[in-house]
């Protein structure tokens, strides 16, 4: 296997978690962990590494500084501060937007020429500065969107019509945050529309409306229970990571860079998209009705407006 090696910024719970799992899956031979909080990465890498011997994947760990970016197939940047209860997504902006551009910084300065994962939230204005700082092709810079979102409604369509979440194809689309919604006219279960199945169940578009609901406010409630979520995104990570590394050509609702897609441009936003090992190489465009492109218009306002005095 060619060298493959992975560059994780942000030792906090979604950076380990998203390490823990890459790690179990495995596909990577290297892997560096990066923090502001240097003895926090020593400390996690040696504590993920002491795991090796049980591990089905052989994969070097170790705590680095910027200079491993060098040589690296993908920088990911979990770093920053997350959510506290009952505070959004967009209120994260400015702390972030300054911790964001510092790391991309210094990654660019090391001739990192590989592709961006970003997971810092407000994760889509995160993407838009990694991609503004580092004058990256957009095609490799790559926001986790709403990917996690879409794992939520997938599981939650599972469960209610008892069916494994893998033939659920349904996306959540917009803003990773209260904005977000689902065409629910492009929803399937297996090859069938999910609103003819809810029909034939003498079920209504409420029920669904329901699920999205609790999709949007699935982190606040695990955020209230147990202050942070993360093997959700650290999954959704991994996969991502995965899709690349292995060039999988699959859809997965990243954040990606619209240029006239859905009439919106100059923005990093959550849609269907394929991802190959150069980063995003299409956007599925899908023909939203007039309340979906409604939707998804005002998500990009909402995103726009908070970006208006972004200082990047
Ligand atoms: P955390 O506080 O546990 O970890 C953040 C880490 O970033 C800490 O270890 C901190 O030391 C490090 N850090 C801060 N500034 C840094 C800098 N300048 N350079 C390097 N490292 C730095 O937080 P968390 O729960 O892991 O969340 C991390 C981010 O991920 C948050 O912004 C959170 O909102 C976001 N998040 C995104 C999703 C998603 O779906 N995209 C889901 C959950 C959380």
């Amino acid at each position: 296997m060619e060298k493959r090696k992975v560059v994780l910024v942000g030792t906090g719970f979604v950076g380990m978690s998203f390490a823990y799992s890459l790690f179990n899956q495995g596909g990577v031979n290297e892997l560096v962990l990066i923090d502001v909080l240097k003895d926090k990465a020593k400390g996690e890498a040696l504590d993920l590494a002491h795991g090796i011997a049980y591990s089905h994947s052989k994969m070097e760990i170790k705590a680095g500084d910027y200079g491993e970016c060098k040589d690296a197939n993908i920088v990911v940047i979990t770093a920053g501060i997350a959510q506290k209860p009952g505070q959004t997504r967009l209120e994260l902006v400015e702390t972030n937007t300054k911790i964001t551009k510092s790391i991309v910084e210094q990654v660019i300065e090391t001739g990192f020429k590989g592709i961006f994962v970003v997971a810092s939230n407000p994760v889509d204005i995160m993407t838009y500065v990694v991609q503004k700082v580092s004058g990256f092709p957009h095609s490799r810079v790559i926001g986790s969107g709403t990917m996690l979102d879409t794992a939520r409604l997938r599981f939650l369509i599972g469960e209610k019509l008892k069916l494994d979440s893998t033939n659920i194809h349904a996306y959540v689309m917009g803003e990773h945050g209260d904005s977000s919604f689902v065409p629910w006219e492009h929803a399937y279960v297996g090859c069938k529309k999910i609103t003819d199945i809810m029909k034939e169940r003498h079920k209504s578009m409420n029920d669904l409306e329901k699920i999205r609901e609790d999709v949007k406010k699935a982190a606040y409630e695990i955020i209230e229970k147990k202050k942070a979520t993360y093997y959700g995104i650290g999954m959704a990570l991994t996969k991502l990571v995965r899709a690349i590394l292995n060039d999988e050509k699959t859809i997965l609702t990243v954040s990606t860079y619209l240029n006239g897609e859905y009439d919106e441009e100059d923005i990093y936003i959550g849609v269907p998209a394929i991802v190959t090992n150069k980063g995003v190489r299409e956007i599925l465009e899908l023909p939203l009705n007039e309340e979906t492109q409604e939707k998804f218009s005002k998500s990009c306002k909402i995103l726009k407006d908070t970006m208006k005095n972004l200082k990047i």
